[in-house]
């Protein structure tokens, strides 16, 4: 399972000359988002400086990391683009797909025989083109590769938008789609437009109650689901090096919930003590040799507000505790607030379930501080009123925080010790009595909390707070309660306050694990067989899409105008659709199940324009497929917020559909939907969605001279006969171009390979 110490040490070698070329080239001292940034530019090129937020880039990242559902995609397309081995350290993570119940010892064997084909698939086609393999139960992706892979200075790609999580120990680490991944994994560039940089200055020292989450949840309540769009965000400053390496992993984990490209710290003490406890001493002395280079200039933290396109401050000492939600990730109450804010706004007090894990909060240190919360509570004769649930973050956490005793303090309190995986986070939670659909309250130590994801149900209120906030909300079963100024009645009935938590940054005695569940690949892997059974409800191997046609499109039809949010959840649906990722046909029947339409505000509910009736979005999409004409979805703000599945590109392209027409997209979304040879453009003027009208027959016009920065015009065809133009804008490229004509980007990997 080891990390690639060879590639850490020539990454190294090469990071202080690019970066003082980086410098000069620039004229000024550099971040260290720039500095990591130019230390990977494709070839090591470093003859041009860059223009944040506008030029696009080839970079040349050092690792791949995939998650069970997104790898299925990944590496099916991997499989068409003719390579034998993967050109960069790759690994696959089984997480995802092992359903949260009765506890880890039933749970684990019951996912393992349900999506045994699929683990199959991913463990042979891992072994076959170099790829380590984690199996089912090793952990979640991100606390795995933070724990393995993640170091100072490098630069990784992962196909899950929680990549991100990485920047806790220095990297800059972004989530994309299966596509992005498979160039990469195939030796090519990898394009991002140069990101601009927002500057988060910390000072002073958590104490308390407050912990590192905090932090995120409240830059989400100053920036918004939107604010770090296109931006990386750096941590600075004294505070910063206050806080342990997996609390920075929590905080630039949530970077993904401000949309932010990703985000990244310093290298620090808190990063050695975190490399040399995970048996990465040789990677903490590499990184001390060249730590001057793995931090920003001095000069740009004296003064950021010149270095940086934005700027925040927030000083730890001062920090609250937060609890964020319900519904979005943004909507930021400080603790003592939210009882008059829950009452206010007719959330529902008591609290049903306390959650903790997922890739955010799942670290040794997290789970300490909770248990010290629980421990507490068993021994001032407290019981828990709401159900509790944990899921450890890896193997290794789970190993050693039950050798420590953590576990058995959960399990004082009744708590479940669910798989070391997703579970809950991804809406892989069989939870009782979800499907009643009764308006309900759970607080979780997650990142998300769209409506329907942890259990379906869309009356479940979700809010993300610390795990010690959740251990202590859990045991009051009120949301409304606050450990730092109120009792609770115990079973003596006296009054009794919590401490604020306590717990241990890295293991005293050390992690420990028996078997961490990696699987080394084939050194020689061209004998493996890789099977996909052709009646497989599970997986599909893919076709190639068809090139563009080379005319402009006519007569579109409105598949759907998406009113308000639509992120990836409502385009492609995770929970029980989870099962589909390797199969593009069988999952293209969750296509956009969960957009609202504009013209009748429901789900799932269009008018096919063929019958004039209304019916489900995937069946009406299937019925302009099998005519034979294309069709085109209309959305709002930041379309195609929240993960990274290219799925949510490829339903509509395998579909028919042929454009994605919105206000703004959310980045990643956006570069997937270029990769598949879809059209993803924006209104020139947002208000011409008010224009667009349930009946219209729609024209593209401009496509046979389709050229960087020059807007497409699109013809309305109104239902009684009139017409009006609007102007559309987009963002491609030259080589983008060349995807679209090509019916996508894997046609021309696929192309170059066989030349
Ligand atoms: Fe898994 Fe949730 Fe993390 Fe995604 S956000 S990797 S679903 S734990």
């Amino acid at each position: 399972m080891a990390f690639d110490i060879e590639m850490i040490k020539k990454v190294y070698a090469n990071f202080g000359p690019r970066v003082e070329a980086a410098r000069k080239l620039v004229g000024r001292p550099l971040t260290l988002s720039e500095k990591i940034l130019y230390a990977h530019l494709w070839e090591g090129n470093t003859n041009t400086s860059y223009n944040r937020g506008v030029d696009y880039v080839d970079f040349a990242p050092d690792r791949v990391a995939m998650q069970d559902a997104t790898a299925q995609m990944a590496l099916l397309q991997f499989m068409q683009a003719g390579r034998p081995k993967v050109a960069v350290p790759s690994t696959v993570h089984c997480d995802h797909l092992i359903t949260a119940k009765l506890g880890a010892a039933i749970d684990l064997p019951a996912a393992n025989t349900e999506s045994k084909e699929v683990f199959d698939f991913l463990s042979s086609v891992s072994n076959k083109y170099g790829i380590g393999f984690w199996k089912p139960g090793a952990g979640i992706i991100h606390q795995v590769v933070l724990e393995n892979y993640a170091f100072p200075g490098g630069m990784m790609i992962g196909t899950d938008s929680h990549t991100v999580n990485a920047g806790g120990l220095g990297m800059v680490a972004i989530g994309v789609g299966g596509a992005d991944a498979c160039d990469v994994m195939a030796g090519l560039p990898w394009e991002l437009k140069f990101p601009k940089l927002i500057g988060v200055k910390l000072t002073g020292k958590l104490n308390g109650w407050t912990s590192p989450k905090d932090v995120i949840l409240k830059v989400a309540g100053i920036l918004t689901v939107k604010g770090g769009t296109g931006a990386i965000v750096e941590y600075f400053g004294d505070g910063a090096k206050n806080l342990s390496c997996t609390g920075k992993g929590t905080i630039c984990n949530m970077g993904a919930e401000i949309g932010a490209t990703t985000s990244t710290f310093g290298y620090d003490e808190s990063m050695e003590r975190y490399l040399r406890a995970t048996n990465r001493a040789d990677v903490a002395d590499a990184a001390n040799a060249i730590a001057a280079h793995l931090t920003g200039d001095a000069e740009v933290y004296a003064e950021p507000e010149k270095y940086f396109d934005q700027l925040i401050e927030i000083n730890l000492s001062e920090l609250e505790p937060y609890l964020n939600g319900p519904f979005t990730p943004d909507l930021a109450t400080p603790i003592s607030k939210m009882k008059e804010v829950a009452a206010a706004n007719g959330w529902p007090l008591k609290v049903e379930w306390g959650l903790i894990g997922s890739c955010t909060n799942s670290s040794y240190e997290d789970l300490s501080r909770a248990a010290s919360i629980a421990k507490q509570a068993v021994d001032k004769g407290l019981t828990t009123k709401a159900e509790f649930g944990i899921n450890p973050g890896s193997e290794q956490v789970r190993y050693t925080a039950n050798r420590d005793g953590l576990l058995a303090t959960f399990e004082d309190l009744n708590a479940t010790i669910f798989t070391n995986a997703c579970g809950p986070c991804i809406g892989m939670w069989d939870r009782v009595g979800a499907e009643k659909q009764e308006k309900n309250t759970i607080v979780h130590s997650f990142n998300r909390n769209f409506a329907k994801r942890a259990d379906g149900n869309p009356n479940t209120y979700a809010f993300v707070t610390s795990p010690e906030v959740v251990a202590a909300i859990a045991i009051a079963g009120d949301l409304g309660f606050n450990p730092l100024t109120d009792t609770l009645t115990n079973n003596k009935g006296e009054q009794v306050k919590l401490d604020p938590p306590k717990g241990d940054e890295l293991p005293v005695n050390g992690y420990a694990v028996e078997d961490a569940g990696y699987q080394e690949p084939a050194k020689d892997g061209s004998g493996v067989q890789v099977i996909v059974s052709p009646t497989s409800h599970r997986l599909q191997l893919l076709d190639p899409f068809a090139a563009w046609e080379g005319t402009d499109l006519k007569g579109l039809k409105l598949l759907i105008k998406a009113k308000g949010k639509c992120t990836t959840d409502h385009i492609s649906m995770a929970g029980p659709w989870l099962k589909f990722r390797g199969h593009l046909d069988n999952i293209s029947n969750n296509m956009l199940i969960g957009a609202v339409n504009f013209f009748n505000e429901k789900t799932d509910n269009v008018k096919n324009e063929l019958t004039g009736e209304y019916g489900p979005v995937p069946a009406t999409q299937r019925a302009y497929k099998a005519a034979g004409i294309g069709s085109i979805v209309v959305g709002d703000e930041n379309y195609g917020e929240g993960s990274s599945r290219e799925h949510a590109a490829m339903e509509p392209r395998h579909l028919g559909v042929r454009a994605v027409l919105v206000k703004s997209f959310a980045r990643i979304h956006e570069t997937n939907l270029k990769k598949q040879g879809m059209l993803g453009l924006t209104f020139a003027n947002k208000d011409d969605y008010d224009k667009i009208l349930e009946d219209d027959a729609i024209d593209i016009i401009g496509l046979t001279t389709f050229t960087p920065n020059v807007p497409l015009t699109l013809v309305l065809n109104h239902a009684d006969g009139t017409k009006e133009e609007i102007v559309v804008n987009h963002s491609y490229n030259a080589q983008q171009i060349e995807w679209f004509k090509a019916g996508g980007a894997l046609n021309i990997i696929r192309r170059e390979a066989a030349a």
